[in-house]
């Protein structure tokens, strides 16, 4: 570590200074930066399960950020690292990123100190279990208060034990599914939810290279296709992002990276192959010949998008000035240090921010909360009857075409496609891009309007922020 490194500001610190730097050029009623700013309150909890013959103690925390909007919503994570710092900084991320993609949430992040690679399927039901009662009990799990969902280390497995834990306590509420999100589809889960963070980071550069003048201002031409990206971090979401954009968009995965090294490959990685490695060896290591042991130096290696879609912090002051890619993509929260981002931006990089590029995950958790408070799935009504009146266009056509002796024939795979109505995952994905697209415009506004917003990051947290000033101005706070 350089001496540089060791003035890095803690998470939480790094996003009130982004925070700062975008209410400097904002013009807030007094006191109001500060009452958004702050996180409101943080929950400490420390309980025992007994466990392979004695009594194991962990520690899980649940921040609130800003009430603004109730429900709060925000992911609950299972590491070792997990701190209050952390996960008040990943709050306070939530509250903007719901502000900025609009859904109507305030914000909120959760956390259990425990590595869930050493606890077994058993044994982790019964800590998630226990976890879920302390919060549901104090409110910090509740459909109309509190909706966690799936983060780092979680997912659909630990989301359905805590929707039925808190379906256990709350045996007469008929919202109780709603209790948190990323549920799989046969507890009261949406299509689509798993896929959606990645699939929302792929919709994010697919809008961004919708606008020349944009993909120009990180020195880029031309479309996603052929576009060389380096992600790091091949777990739910760098996984999807990167297998979507190679399968979809033309991309070439030239560098994945890593717990135990990296893999660089000019020609190109095959995402799937590269996961399914991973996940019967638990890393990269002994794949191919492109493995290499350092993944730090394959961060700075040439590419035109890195996806750090890993930890926060792993863009620093340490390596900052190194970093090569002219495009990043925040699918991380938090992967680029508030130092860090005053280096890129100098150097001319350009940064999707993480509070837009990752807000695919909760896009989705909204629709599935929308879900299970209405009871019934997207498309149930409507579906047939999108496909009935579809079929009269085609038979009409074909009528014309026979009748007026033209001989006209659809082109192939027409009468399918257009026949189909769309089912709960088209209406997911119709639903996610159109957030997606709206939320870049929005920030896309700022920063091409305002001399004094130089980058994407201060333009989200502008629209974010004044829209959290808004909804409290509007109750009289
Ligand atoms: N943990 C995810 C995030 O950081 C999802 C949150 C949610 O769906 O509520 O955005």
């Amino acid at each position: 570590m350089d001496g540089n490194a060791l003035k890095e500001p803690s998470f939480r610190e790094s996003v009130d200074l982004m925070f700062n730097r975008a209410v400097s050029l904002m013009e807030l009623p007094p006191g109001l930066e500060d009452k958004i700013r702050v996180c409101n309150s943080t929950y400490t909890v420390r309980f025992g399960v007994k466990l392979r013959g004695e009594i194991k103690t962990f520690t899980g925390y649940r921040s609130v950020h800003s009430e603004h909007m109730e429900p709060v919503k925000g992911g609950i994570r299972y590491a070792l690292a997990v701190n209050q710092d952390e996960v008040e900084a990943l709050a306070a991320l939530m509250t903007y990123k719901c502000a900025l993609v609009e859904t109507p949430f305030g914000g909120s992040k959760g956390g259990l100190c425990i590595d869930p690679r050493e606890w077994d399927e058993d044994e982790l039901e019964r800590i998630t279990r226990r976890f879920a009662y302390e919060l549901a009990k104090r409110d910090l799990i509740d459909p109309a208060q509190n909706v966690p969902a799936p983060d780092m280390g979680t997912g659909e497995r630990e989301m359905a034990w805590m929707a039925d834990q808190y379906a256990r306590m709350n045996t007469t509420d008929i919202n109780a599914r709603a209790c948190v999100t990323g549920k799989p589809p046969h507890a009261g889960g949406i299509q689509g939810r798993v896929e959606a963070t990645g699939r929302g980071v792929q919709y994010a550069l697919q809008e961004f290279f919708r606008h020349p003048e944009d993909v120009a201002k990180a020195a880029l031409t031309g479309s996603l296709e052929g576009k060389r990206v380096i992600v790091q971090g091949l777990g739910n979401v760098g996984y999807h992002a990167a297998k979507f954009l190679s399968e979809e968009d033309g991309c070439k995965v030239i560098g994945i990276i890593e717990r135990d090294g990296a893999l660089v490959d000019e020609a190109g990685l095959d995402v799937e192959k590269v996961s399914q490695w991973i996940r019967s060896h638990g890393g990269v290591k002994g794949y191919s010949t492109h493995y290499g042991e350092d993944g730090g130096a394959v961060l700075e290696h040439e590419c035109d998008i890195l996806i750090p879609a890993a930890l926060e912090g792993v863009i620093n002051l340490g390596n900052a000035d190194r970093i090569k890619a002219p495009l990043i993509i925040e699918a991380a929260n938090g992967p680029v240090t508030a130092g860090a981002d005053e280096i890129l931006r100098n150097k001319g990089v350009v940064i999707i921010p993480d509070m837009y590029a990752n807000a695919g995950g909760v896009t989705v958790s909204y629709f599935e909360w929308v879900k299970n408070l209405s009871h019934i799935r997207f498309g149930r009504m409507q579906r047939r009857q999108e496909e009935s009146r579809h079929q009269l266009v085609v038979d009409e056509l074909e009528r014309l075409s026979k009748d007026s002796g033209i001989g006209w024939t659809l082109s192939p795979g027409f009468k399918e496609k257009y026949l189909r109505g769309a089912g709960e995952l088209e209406l997911v994905r119709s639903g996610l891009d159109d957030t997606m697209r709206g939320a870049y415009q929005a920030m896309r506004e700022v920063w091409h309007e305002r001399d004094d917003v130089s980058d994407l990051r201060t333009a989200a947290y502008i629209v974010a922020i004044d829209r959290v000033a808004a909804s409290y101005k509007a109750k009289g706070l």
